[in-house]
């Protein structure tokens, strides 16, 4: 048992490498806007399969990015999930559009399609649908919808990198998808993001909306005669760059990301295998077509066989030391979303899930005594 150590629910692994290639960077010329970006970015389209990649300062700014270049803006509805982090609807508040949530699907708990299109409106401009816990959405229902109705889609896969839809990985299947590279992540620049393109036009406003809409192409100047010392500001962008030191580290984490997804994987299995057995505990269902990048680990307790109730589970497995989590407050339960007018009733199935589900620690350097600790305390609640 690993006594007195407490057990995060996510947590990056960092190596000698990785810290050698930041100490590398703090060496050379470029610290920001240098050779580390481009190779970083390159690696990454590459990795997804997608034709464009642009870094971007985090997972957040991904997703502000991606809605300004659908030209999100206001008056305009975006249909999201509920059972997702605060920023995937945050981002299309920054445009000045409204966020409207779709219902969940029971079983998967990602976003329901049939859900979906109830919620289309004259105003529906986009989807962003979140693969939550890695497992992929229902894509193909998804891009039908789209077209039905002329929607962009831009996937939120902050849960999804090295996830795979139909035997295709997560990162080229719609108009953009956004991943972050906070430490809980598959891998960690401290603070980062991507968002992936196959879309020239797309590709270009994500870059000017990353560096204040300034642009030295002077191809797109208005007036192309200036001096050679002139830029052009074609619209209000931020500065929203990652740096070469955290791009450095990015590239050094990719090259394991494959050896991160297989243990994330072997662990999940563990849990699975472990749980199938326990009454009063639903392990999370997997699609056939779908391959989850396992990002979180959320078990779902039947409350009503069990004689704790999920406060109880939650304070008892923190009391353990073991970092249980959320995931997630249905968004529209904040403050901040109260206020703009939204009320508890809107999706049914969120709402439930929220009050049945605990996250358990799942990160690629735990070690098969950690996932033993878990089951073994988990198995103290329900037994
Ligand atoms: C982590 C996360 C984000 C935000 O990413 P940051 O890099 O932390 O800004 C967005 N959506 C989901 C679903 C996330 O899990």
């Amino acid at each position: 048992m690993s006594d007195n150590k407490f057990i995060p629910y996510g947590c990056q692994w960092i190596d000698e490498d990785d810290i050698n290639a930041v100490v590398d960077v703090l060496r050379s010329d470029y610290l920001t806007t240098g050779p580390k970006v481009l190779e970083f970015e390159k690696k990454f389209a590459d990795y997804t399969g997608a034709k464009y990649a642009v870094s971007i300062s985090n997972g957040t700014a991904a997703l502000h990015a991606a809605c300004f270049a659908a030209g999100i803006k206001e008056g305009d509805e975006v249909i999201t999930t509920p059972i997702t982090f605060a920023a995937s609807a945050n981002a299309v508040l920054y445009q000045g559009a409204k966020p409207v949530f779709a219902d969940i699907d029971e079983r998967t708990y990602n976003i329901d399609p049939k859900e979906i299109e109830k919620n289309i409106t004259n105003k529906t401009k986009a989807i962003i649908p979140v693969h939550f816990t890695g497992q992929p959405c229902d894509m193909d229902e998804i891009h039908k919808i789209a077209q039905k109705y002329n929607l962009m889609v831009i996937e939120d896969a902050a849960h999804a990198l090295g996830a795979e839809y139909k035997g295709k990985r997560i990162g080229n299947l719609s108009d953009m998808t956004i991943f972050s590279f906070h430490p809980v992540k598959h891998i960690t620049t401290g603070e980062g993001g991507m968002i992936t393109t196959n879309n020239k036009e797309l590709y270009e406003k994500l870059l000017l909306f990353r560096t204040h809409g300034i642009t030295r192409k002077r191809e797109l100047f208005e007036n192309a005669d200036e001096g050679l010392w002139f830029y052009d500001q074609l619209c209000l962008g931020y500065n929203y760059r990652m740096t070469d030191i955290q791009c450095a580290l990015g590239l050094s984490q990719l090259k394991k990301s494959d050896k991160f997804l297989s243990r994330r994987r072997e662990i999940a299995e563990i849990y699975n295998k472990a749980f199938k057995e326990l009454d009063g505990v639903i392990v999370p269902f997997q699609k056939e077509d779908r391959n989850s990048s396992w990002h979180l680990y959320v078990v779902k307790f039947d409350l009503n066989t069990l004689s704790m109730s999920r406060r109880k589970i939650y304070d008892f497995l923190i009391s353990q030391d073991i970092g249980v989590n959320v995931h997630y407050i249905p968004v529209y339960y904040l403050s901040h979303y109260k206020k703009l007018g939204y009320k508890k009733g809107i999706c049914k199935n969120a709402e439930k899930l929220y009050e049945e589900i605990i996250t358990l620690p799942l990160y690629p350097k735990m070690n098969d005594e950690d996932v033993e600790y878990v089951i073994n305390a988990v198995k103290k609640v329900v037994l």
